[in-house]
């Protein structure tokens, strides 16, 4: 396939993002343009209006991939309006394989060729060699990426198999040098620390929001290392470190903060775990749940709302403050309206009804060892260690890495399924505090944070379990009606 096949003038257009090359270097989009500019000058091409990302190709970093992201809706679209494609170095033209493979298919369908500049070549994707080619770079740069200083990435994936510590001593742990050789001799719990780490855990997993555990600890007095008082970001990120359920992260992808690249490889840690590995994950997907994000501000505030339902529409209550006093209201259309105080009074009575009950607390303990989340866990390190085993294949080039790039996105779904299975069956977590040993239960509500009660109320509240709280319309407009009459509940199989 030769380039300059075409006499007719082409219309390229380019996608330009950070990257650097061989040596490291980084090369910046304004720079990556100016080369395009002498190339397309020396072949004849009329460069159209480029594509440009300002961060990184981590797939987490969405703000970062606005340019990619329309690239790729151009293509699907028919609007890339240009006969090529011009990255600047081919490998970083994502860094997901999966979103690799994507573009080089839409590039086929429309007839687009791929110009890649630190190999000054084009590529033709419906050509099976050229195909071949771009796949192997997309591996190839998954790899590089991995031995960017070959010996250090070396040692340290050693040493991150080994499940050795490697990096800052988190908090929560000390290490214990050999006294003359300074040689690692272990990683070990850090008693204060790790007693705060311990709380920081079980309280989330309680449901108090990170906020409230900020302050607390800030009345507590308790400090970070450098002596300031943690704040709820940094807690977050405490939160989020697989180091406290002995699990030893080793991820040369990473970008920055504790968002994992899909390259990440996990292996049990040498040293002790601070919380178990359900709690971990349960409280990960608390964190990271994207519906957490989005909750309206006030959230924590008012018992139900957000929570109860309206029985005519199906939308959600929300607290109103009136002259009078407060009142729930149907949230988006306003077509009930019930007393605030008498409701929550109402629900609260339901609740510690049902924790109440030995039966209820035996079935909701019993699911955290029972077969379904034994085989979830079971089927979770199985899709990883085949994720493992696919890259181990092509590390010893057993495997070629155009099969391994169509393979890995749906072991990767697979994956994601499973673990999000897993937390699933782990999750009762605000109850199973509630249900902890020394303490009655419906004490522990009482004392428990508005943030914890909802979680309770958002939990027992599904159809599974007490059922959805739906608020119905008065029967006698004006005219008071006691909640007993004006909520229903919503209850599978009813
Ligand atoms: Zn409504």
């Amino acid at each position: 396939m030769s380039s300059n096949a075409n006499a007719s003038p082409q219309t390229a257009r380019e996608y330009l993002r950070v990257s650097r090359d061989k040596s490291g270097r980084e090369r910046s989009p304004d720079e990556q343009h100016a080369d395009h500019v002498v190339v397309g000058a020396e072949r004849g091409w009329a460069l159209g209006a480029a594509y440009r990302d300002i961060g990184s190709a981590s797939k987490y970093a969405v703000k970062a991939r606005a340019g990619f992201d329309q690239l790729v809706a151009d293509l699907e679209t028919d609007c890339f309006g240009a006969e090529l494609l011009i990255l600047w170095e081919g490998s970083r033209g994502s860094r997901r394989t999966n979103e690799w493979v994507r573009l080089i298919e839409l590039c086929e369908d429309r007839h687009v060729r791929i110009f890649i500049f630190t190999y000054e070549r084009v590529f033709d994707p419906a050509n099976p060699y050229d195909r071949a080619d771009l796949l192997e770079l997309a591996i190839k740069s998954e790899l590089a990426s991995a031995e960017t200083s070959k010996r250090t990435r070396r040692a340290a994936a050693a040493t991150a198999a080994a499940g050795r510590p490697a990096g800052r001593c988190p908090y929560g742990y000390r290490r214990r040098y050999d006294p003359v050789t300074r040689k690692f001799e272990a990683q070990e719990e850090e008693p204060q620390e790790a007693a705060v780490v311990r709380e920081l855990f079980s309280r989330l997993h309680a449901g108090h929001s990170l906020r409230s555990i900020a302050m607390d600890f800030e009345e507590r007095g308790i400090r970070t290392r450098s002596g300031r008082f943690f704040s709820s970001q940094h807690l977050r990120s405490l939160a989020l470190m697989p180091a406290y359920a002995g699990i030893r992260v080793h991820d040369p992808g990473r970008e920055s903060g504790h968002t994992l690249s899909p390259d990440a490889k996990f292996t049990d840690a040498v040293w002790p775990a601070l919380v178990d590995r359900l709690v971990f994950l349960a409280v990960k997907r608390r964190l990271t749940d994207p519906a957490r994000v989005t909750t309206r501000p006030g959230r924590g505030v008012h018992l139900l709302s957000m929570i109860g339902l309206c029985d005519p529409c199906g939308g959600p209550l929300a607290a109103v403050r009136m002259r009078e006093g407060q009142e729930y209201r149907c949230h988006r259309k306003s077509c009930v309206r019930i007393g605030y105080a008498e409701l929550n009074t109402f629900v609260e009575a339901a609740v510690v009804a049902y924790i109440s009950r030995p039966e209820n607390l035996a079935w909701l303990t019993a699911r955290d060892d029972d077969e379904e989340l034994l085989a979830a866990r079971r089927q979770v390190a199985e899709i990883r260690s085949e994720l493992d085993d696919l890259a181990d294949q092509v590390g010893a080039g057993r495997l070629s890495a155009s099969l391994a790039a169509r393979a890995e996105p749906g072991i990767r779904a697979r994956l994601n399924a499973a673990e999000a299975r897993e937390a699933e069956l782990a999750t009762p977590a605000p109850l199973r505090d509630l249900i902890g040993a020394d303490m009655d239960p419906v004490e522990r509500w009482q004392n428990a944070p508005m943030s914890a009660r909802r979680e309770v109320v958002k939990l027992l509240f599904s159809p599974e379990l007490i059922g959805q709280l739906r608020v119905l319309r008065s029967p006698t407009r004006g005219h008071h009606c006691p909640v007993s009459e004006r909520v229903r509940w919503d209850r599978k199989g009813q």
